[in-house]
């Protein structure tokens, strides 16, 4: 099997948190190894967060996902360093975040940081940039909490690091 054609796999494992996102799009697969001959493979990923418990179910999806295509050993391998930005989001991801109702992150997480998290985000359902943060915490820790001041309707903002 090529590695074009475990990609296309990889490709039909979503996010448990936000079922619209694969895990290519949230750029988390960092590399896959196949060993010359057999059907094993080996998936190198990077948590979104340290102790993301939708990770475990990542894992798992990974390996049904491959050897429900008659892959044979699936060696799961987490890499921690570089972390994972906001930054690896692909623009199909953050496009499909939009539609699903949640604001995708602004600008680079690099500049956030220097910034202090001072950013404009715009209203998923509306446009608008009127909005105001009301909770760090939205219904995940990824995410947090806004609301619209155009449109009134409270979205999730996708924040993670
Ligand atoms: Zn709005």
């Amino acid at each position: 099997m090529s590695s074009n054609k475990i990609y296309d796999i990889l490709a039909t494992v979503s996010d448990p948190e936000i079922p619209v996102l694969t895990i290519l799009d949230l750029g988390i697969v960092r590399e896959v190894r196949l060993t010359d001959g057999t059907d094993d493979v080996e998936v190198v990923i990077t948590p979104t967060y340290s102790g993301c418990p939708a990770m475990d179910y990542i894992e798992v999806n990974i390996r049904a996902a491959l050897q429900e295509h008659g892959l044979g050993q699936v060696k799961i391998t987490t890499v921690l360093s570089p972390a994972w930005t906001t930054d690896w989001l692909t623009e199909s991801g953050k496009a499909k975040l939009k539609e699903y109702g949640i604001a995708p992150p602004v600008g680079s997480a690099d500049k956030l940081s220097l910034l202090g998290e001072k950013t404009e985000v715009e209203c998923p359902r509306c446009g608008a940039k009127n909005t105001k943060l009301v909770s760090q915490f939205g219904s995940t820790a990824c995410k947090a909490l806004y609301h619209c001041r155009e449109c009134l309707e409270p979205f999730d903002y996708f924040k993670c690091h």
